[in-house]
């Protein structure tokens, strides 16, 4: 495995290595860069932004839709670097690596339609309002979709013009270096590097002389971004953390909002930014969901990528999965039930099984933090208009789903919520091109649809007079 700097691949004097959260064993080893690479990488950005900004939007597009080949064709190492690095079922890492390849040829398409505007002024002027790229911008990527994720970024950021510094999750770099190659091999020397390492070296980045902190992760992390940011005056597009609930409604099917906690709780195990992370139940049907619920906890086979029948993977590392027990251990002490799960299993790999929690307060932290592991916090309300406000008052601001037969509650929740995406009688899904701005501790800014390339490029006029006339004696 290499880093891309100075437009060279090149292995540095330091390594780290990643073990596979299935069973312990080391599946990559990467160089670490140091804070001199960074430089290194930012300063290549830097001379090529220039020559990079004035190739045309068509012409970028064209070399997108290869990056996009180059992906598909890499398919099954990608996908198996994925499962290998941070745990999930191996259909799922394949399935992850095709939305990867559609969201690349999204942006090779949005990208030359990405219009600035005329303006109405003097009829002898023309006033233009038009898109250029902000410059060097430094993406910062997490592990849980680490494909996706990053190419929504990287796509982006290189179809507006701009030059990226990559720097993928120390958690999942052999899944960085693949996909950083399949860009670097077919863009111009320079257009993109990929910097490996640590908080150490993210850091180091975010606080260089670039122009966009492009950051997803942790909320903890994109704080430390917004004030590296604050002090060089780069722009931080952050999107983070979430703890999103789960509204269920009296007069719905209790089975059939089992099911759809299941799936919001448990997919990837638990590890999706906008993953159900605490459910509030109408008293009407709690009962009958608890039971529903458990069993579906039941149905999950749990067990490494690898295997077919796998549905339960392990979570990304040991530490993580000691970090998501200790807070269902901390809501024990405090009072929660355990009514399935809840105990980490011996032996080498990072399981954790699917957790079911009832008798939860908002103040648990499996409540009030975000969990990110296979974990579902139950509490039972007597109103809608108790479930609304209680799931309203999070430190976080992402996503919230609601299971309603009701019109009018379902009307009341998209405009109540304090969230950036409401979904209704549906915990995941949504029309592509949709976009929305998360809030509070979830971030800022547009990460993702059409308005990342507003994100990503500076509005700037143009107001073009004609010359004055010349004078019959001063014309040559
Ligand atoms: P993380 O913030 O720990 O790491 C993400 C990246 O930030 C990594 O590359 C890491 O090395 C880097 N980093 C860590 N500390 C840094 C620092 N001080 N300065 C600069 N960079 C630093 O997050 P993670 O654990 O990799 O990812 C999981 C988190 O990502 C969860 O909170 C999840 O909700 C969030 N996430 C959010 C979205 C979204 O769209 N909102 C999508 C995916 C994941």
């Amino acid at each position: 495995m290499e880093h891309l700097i100075e437009g060279r691949w090149q292995s540095g004097a330091d390594h780290f290595h990643v073990c596979d959260p299935a069973n312990g064993g080391t599946v990559t080893h990467v160089p670490q860069a140091t804070q001199s690479d960074v430089a290194a990488a930012v300063k290549t950005a830097r001379s090529v932004e220039d020559s990079w900004a004035f190739v045309t939007a068509g012409e970028r597009a064209t070399m997108l839709h290869a990056v996009a080949d180059r992906i598909a064709a890499q398919l099954e190492p990608l996908a198996a670097a994925t499962t290998a690095e941070m745990g999930r079922p191996l259909a799922s890492s394949r399935d992850s690596v095709r939305a990867a390849v559609a969201t690349v040829r999204q942006y090779a398409e949005l990208g030359p339609l990405h219009r600035g505007r005329s303006l109405m002024g003097r009829t002898d002027a023309l006033d233009l309002m038009l898109h250029r790229p902000r410059g060097v911008v430094a993406a910062i990527t997490p592990w849980n979709d680490p494909v996706a994720v990053a190419c929504g970024l990287l796509a982006a950021a290189v179809v507006t013009g701009n030059v990226v510094v990559h720097k993928p999750s120390e958690r999942t770099p052999g899944v960085g270096y693949l996909l950083t190659r399949c860009f670097a091999e077919e863009l111009p020397e320079g257009v993109i590097s990929l910097v490996n390492g640590g908080p150490a070296v993210g850091a180091a980045l975010a606080g260089a002389a670039v122009d966009v902190v492009a950051h997803v992760g942790a909320t903890r992390t994109g704080r430390a971004i917004a004030a590296a940011c604050a002090a060089t005056g780069a722009k931080a597009l952050l999107e983070n953390g979430g703890s999103d609930p789960l509204i269920v409604d009296s007069g719905v099917d209790p089975r059939w909002a089992a099911e759809q906690a299941a799936v919001g709780a448990f997919a990837n195990a638990g590890q999706i930014c906008t993953a159900v992370e605490r459910v509030y139940v109408h008293e009407a049907i709690s009962d009958a969901f608890v039971v529903a619920l458990l069993e579906q906890a039941g149905r999950l086979r749990m067990g490494p990528g690898t295997d077919p029948t796998t549905t339960l993977g392990p979570l990304v590392d040991v530490a993580h999965r000691d970090a998501v027990h200790a807070q269902v251990a901390a809501s024990v002490r405090a009072g929660a039930s355990v009514r399935c799960g809840g105990v980490a299993p011996d032996g080498p790999g990072a399981y954790y099984p699917a957790t079911v929690l009832t008798d939860c307060t908002d103040q648990m932290a499996v409540v009030h933090e975000e969990t990110f592991g296979p974990v579902a916090p139950v509490m039972v309300v007597r109103s809608f208009a108790e479930a609304l406000s209680r799931a309203g008052g999070s430190p976080y601001g992402l996503a919230a789903t609601v299971l309603t037969p009701s019109m009018g509650h379902a009307q009341q929740a998209v405009y109540e919520l304090p969230v950036g995406t409401v979904k209704i009688n549906a915990v995941f899904g949504g029309a592509p091109g949709g976009a929305a701005q998360p809030r509070r501790g979830s971030g800022q800014g547009f990460g993702y649809g059409p308005e990342l390339l507003d994100e990503l490029t500076v509005t700037k006029v143009g107001h073009i007079c004609a010359p004055p006339p010349t004078a019959p004696d001063q014309r040559s």
